[in-house]
């Protein structure tokens, strides 16, 4: 209720506020077309450390990157809408290889990826969780933390993999549920493989995860079938 009255209040002064756009403070303008345009990619498919079809929607860096921090870290809550845009692609995509076409099962639970309390009380408000409300989708608040990590910024691979270690807890039992992750952006893959550990002991059935951005530079998470090369670093801006 009061991260609620919170967002509102925000949301209600971003708007008297003048704007620039969040991925390259040009003014008047909450995002510009070229900065939009970047979050418009056709999603690439990369594997975590244990395996999991990971469905990204863009590559984390330059615009993309400074929008998402922006969204993160600076309260540009009116991100999420454009946001959506870049990940519904990518979530669909998961949604129809992991379901097949014209299956009659039920969809997939949508679990995001838990932040602490908090992270969620210096921001007011969870930033998938708002995507995934801008995009119109219902998703399950199943995960929550149980121990509080480190930063995983200057961690190396298996550094991370140790440090979100039993990080996350599943409040409920998801029976026979299957589940796609959906987390902000993929690094290596730990955090999501964690998440699909918790879910897993739950009873439910990890079946993808997808997120809207993934970093190309630490050459941890595979790539399958995108082309994209990790450790390669293009045409940062
Ligand atoms: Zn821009």
């Amino acid at each position: 209720m009061l991260a609620a009255l919170r967002e509102a209040v925000r949301d209600a002064w971003s708007l008297l506020m003048p704007v620039e756009c969040a991925g390259c403070q040009r003014h008047d303008l909450s995002l510009c077309k070229e900065c939009a345009e970047c979050l418009i990619a056709a999603p690439t498919i990369h594997a975590t450390p244990r395996g999991l079809r990971t469905y990204a929607a863009v590559r984390y860096e330059g615009r993309v990157r400074r929008v998402i921090l922006a969204f993160k870290n600076q309260h540009r809550t009116d991100q999420a809408r454009p946001l959506s845009q870049a990940l519904l692609p990518a979530l669909r995509r998961a949604c129809e290889e992991a379901v097949g076409a014209g299956a009659t099962e039920p969809l997939p639970k949508i679990v995001i990826v838990p932040t602490s309390k908090r992270a969620f009380r210096a921001r007011g408000y969870h930033p998938v969780s708002l995507v995934l409300r801008a995009a119109g989708i219902r998703h399950a608040r199943v995960l929550r933390v149980a121990k509080e990590t480190s930063s995983q910024k200057l961690l190396g691979i298996q550094q991370r993999a140790t440090n979100v270690d039993g990080a996350f807890v599943a409040t409920r039992w998801l029976g026979a549920s299957r589940v796609i992750i959906v987390d902000d952006v993929l690094t290596t893959g730990a955090t999501i493989d964690e998440a699909a550990r918790a879910v897993s002991a739950a009873g439910g059935t990890v079946i993808a995860a997808v997120t809207i951005g993934f970093t190309p530079r630490t050459g941890a998470a595979r790539d399958i079938a995108s082309g994209e090369g990790y450790g390669k670093e293009k045409g940062a801006q």
